[in-house]
């Protein structure tokens, strides 16, 4: 049985009650901005990671490096395992009534074939040994950045950006500093080591884990934020802030890690003014093409910075 079985205008009525499956499921939602907010139910969650974005359809957990709609969710929970299972999952929830020959009352029908293209999403998770290692360098980043030491001048002269920038820019589970010799960014679920010297190869290098959003996304996720610039890496990040494109407190600057940016981050820039600041050299050219390919139905409007790189 495949999705084409279900009636398109039915999937996605489903998908706009996405609040009531959740609150149903026990995820308790309260409103912050435009969005609604509460506890991740897949982490130990002190603050309120979870989200569900301002169009209503998507929710997505920023330490977890979750999105998705209603159906991914059902399969994120543990309640359904196939897109299939979830519809009929979601649809008993909300009580929806899917004729005869779709999937309800049959989640899991023996005739179904293999949908190997619909996995469940599972979140991205780190061993304990490699979180500790990332929550010991965003300690001793933010010692670099705010105890007055010779590292943040050196760090600040080899981006050629102003100290102050860099202190800026470190926000929440993103940061820079130094490890193992070389300038290091800090992400919710990872360290990437950027060479120091731009002509030795490799430029970058993860040591522990990897993006599962865009750079300082946290930052940008608060509900007062309008525009979001996202910068081909950090430096050009900082590089942005530093020009004071953040300087009136409705816009964020954030850094897809490269060129290596997820289609499941779409949805978090959902209603929100993007402005792509990629290089205007073919690779940075093609990379916009496709990243505003990805926002297009997510965000409120996607427009390309030509020629961008400060
Ligand atoms: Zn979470």
């Amino acid at each position: 049985m495949s999705s084409n079985n279900f009636d398109p205008a039915t999937l996605e009525a489903m998908r706009c009650r996405l609040p009531e499956y959740l609150t149903a499921r026990g995820v308790e939602l309260r409103r912050q901005g435009n969005r609604l907010v509460g506890k991740c139910p897949h982490h130990d969650d002190t603050s309120p990671s979870f989200a569900v974005f301002p169009n209503g359809k998507n929710c997505g957990c920023y330490p977890c490096g979750f999105t998705g709609d209603v159906f991914s969710v059902s399969q994120w929970l543990g309640r359904s395992d196939s897109f299939t299972s979830a519809v009929a999952d979601v649809a008993s929830v909300l009580g929806v009534y899917l004729p005869s020959g779709t999937a309800q009352g049959q989640p899991r029908a023996p005739q179904e074939p293999p949908r190997p293209e619909r996995k469940p999403e599972v979140p991205f998770s780190l061993s304990p040994g490699d979180r500790e290692r990332i929550r010991f360098a965003r300690w001793e980043f933010s010692n670099i950045l705010h105890g007055g030491g010779p590292l943040l001048g050196e760090i600040a002269e080899s981006l050629s950006l102003p100290a102050e920038a860099l202190r800026h820019a470190a926000f929440g589970e993103c940061g820079l500093g130094f490890a193992e010799g070389w300038l290091c960014y800090a992400y919710p679920n990872g360290l990437k080591l950027r060479n120091r010297n731009p002509e030795r190869k490799p430029r970058f290098r993860w040591i522990v884990g990897k993006a599962t959003a865009p750079w300082r996304m946290e930052w940008a996720l608060r509900p007062e934020v309008r525009t979001i610039y996202l910068a081909e890496g950090e430096s050009d990040c900082m590089a942005l802030i530093a020009a004071g494109l953040e300087s009136d407190g409705t816009a964020a600057c954030v850094a897809s890690p490269g060129k290596d940016f997820s289609q499941s981050w779409a949805p978090m820039f959902a209603g929100r003014k993007v402005v792509l600041c990629f290089d205007s050299d073919p690779p940075g050219m093609t990379a916009a093409v496709r990243v505003a390919g990805l926002l297009a139905g997510h965000s409120a409007s996607v427009s390309n910075w030509k020629g961008a790189r400060p």
